[in-house]
């Protein structure tokens, strides 16, 4: 069995008989358009993604913030707590 090696481009999903005539093709207008507009697609998407984790970690924070405080709140009750009934003037 023979082994042949197969130079295909995903721009054009076309097969070129040869590296050099491959290399031909990524200087092709045609070529450089879709790796040029590939870049952007995946930089938008990741940028997309980076906005969501920022999101994300911005509402953990707040979530984190307000758990803090109700501990804060719990560790002054708890420190000082409220006169015994006997002593309320209420
Ligand atoms: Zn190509």
């Amino acid at each position: 069995m023979e082994i042949t090696p197969v130079y295909s481009c995903p721009c054009s999903n076309r097969t070129y008989p040869h590296r050099r005539s491959l290399l031909a093709h990524h200087r092709t207008k045609m070529h450089t358009k879709w790796v040029n507009e590939n870049e952007l697609r995946d930089l938008k998407i990741s940028l997309t993604k980076r906005d969501n984790k920022i999101l994300t970690l911005k509402n953990d924070n707040r979530q984190l913030m307000q758990v803090n405080e109700l501990l804060l709140e719990r560790i002054k009750t708890h420190v000082n707590p409220p006169p015994p009934i006997d002593r309320c003037i209420y």
